[in-house]
């Protein structure tokens, strides 16, 4: 049998009919939409992302089944669950994220170091789970906007194994196609060379430094006063640069000198010497541990907002030690007041 036939069998295949006529647009993307939907049958808000056709060729929505057939089999608390597919229009189908992407919520809003330093344990779990499968699922274009948030604040990881470098054609193909997504900052330097090795889970171990690096900062890299060129991160991640340290904040609780020694061996120029996440996911649990802000280990937390993390006051430094973690027993009203937009 068709091996695409035989992910169809057992593949949930929506139609357009299945959903409620008023599709709210979450976001316009250069290669389709995201839409938040609600389907009929289990009153379920959903996300669909839509593929343009006309840019991803004829072929795509066959292996679009392909793909998110295998990624139906990841569920994990860290991962955002992927329901079926569409073909009217060709879009997967996923659980909704009600607080969007990590990228837009560092933008908006300043982050407390608890907050901060969950968010990469709950990141690192994620990557542990999905480099954890045989064969290990490469994500390949982990960045902000692929790590989602839910009602409580809490990441999932989204958008993995969509990109392969197999289809790509070329190496350039490949490059080309996550430059194109905005992704190029997240690339390691091995890719850039002129005969790059097939990318392994240390492809998406140096692009999770540079997401623990903006999530420390909640700055983009590699920006001076305007945004760089292709060309300018690749040459300075090809010779060894990385982003400044000094963008760290200086009122950081001095727990975050352990995060940034995970985070630049993460991102060394050799991928041999950049750690697992089954390495990475014992030290940040530990720091989580230590610092009695976890709770995502044993799940005993999720039903908890997490606002009381985000920083109260726009601009003002944090007054949250890790030493002294933020009362967490806030009601969900004093909570809300607790939110503030960043400038
Ligand atoms: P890429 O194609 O490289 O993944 P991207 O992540 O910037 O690029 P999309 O994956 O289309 O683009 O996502 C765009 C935005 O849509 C996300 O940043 C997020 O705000 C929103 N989004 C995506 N998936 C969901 C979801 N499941 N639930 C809620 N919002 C979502
Ligand atoms: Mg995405």
């Amino acid at each position: 049998m068709d091996p695409v036939d035989g992910a169809l069998e057992k593949f949930r295949i929506f139609k357009k009919d299945d959903f409620e006529a008023d599709w709210i647009k979450v976001m316009e993307r250069s290669f389709g939409q995201v839409y938040r939907v609600k389907l009929k049958l289990w009153r379920e808000k959903c996300a669909l992302k839509s593929f343009d056709t006309t840019l991803t060729g004829t072929s795509f929505y066959r292996r679009m089944i392909e793909e998110a057939s295998k990624m139906e089999k990841v569920t994990f608390k860290y991962i955002v669950s992927v329901y079926g597919v569409c073909n009217d229009p060709p879009a997967m189908v996923m659980e909704y994220m009600s607080n969007g992407s990590l990228d837009h919520l560092l933008t908006s809003h300043m982050l407390m170091w608890p907050k901060k330093f969950q968010m990469i344990h709950e990141a690192t779990m994620g990557m542990n789970f999905l480099h954890s499968m045989n064969p290990p699922l490469l994500h390949l274009n982990l960045k902000p906007s692929n790590i989602l948030l839910d009602d409580h604040l809490h990441i999932k990881i989204s958008d993995f194994g969509l990109i392969k470098w197999e289809e790509a054609g070329s190496k350039k193909e490949f490059i080309e196609n996550l430059t194109a997504r905005g992704s190029i900052c997240y690339i390691p330097p091995e890719a850039f060379t002129l005969c790059p090795e097939h990318p392994g889970t240390k492809f998406d171990v140096y692009s999770f430094s540079i997401v623990m690096w903006e999530i420390l900062t909640q700055k983009k890299p590699y920006q001076g006063g305007k945004r760089s060129s292709t060309m300018t991160v690749l040459m300075k991640v090809s010779s060894g640069r990385r982003p400044g340290l000094e963008k760290i904040p200086d009122d950081k609780p001095h727990e975050c000198e352990q995060m940034i020694t995970i985070m630049q061996r993460c991102w060394d120029q050799d991928p041999r010497e950049r750690p697992d996440f089954s390495d990475t996911v014992r030290k940040t649990e530990a720091l989580i541990d230590v610092l009695g802000i976890g709770g995502c280990s044993n799940g005993d937390n999720t039903h908890k907002p997490d606002y009381t993390m985000l920083s109260p006051s726009c601009g003002r430094k944090s007054t949250c030690s890790l030493a002294n973690p933020p009362d967490m027993s806030n009601t969900r009203d004093d909570i809300l007041n607790l939110l503030s937009r960043k400038d």
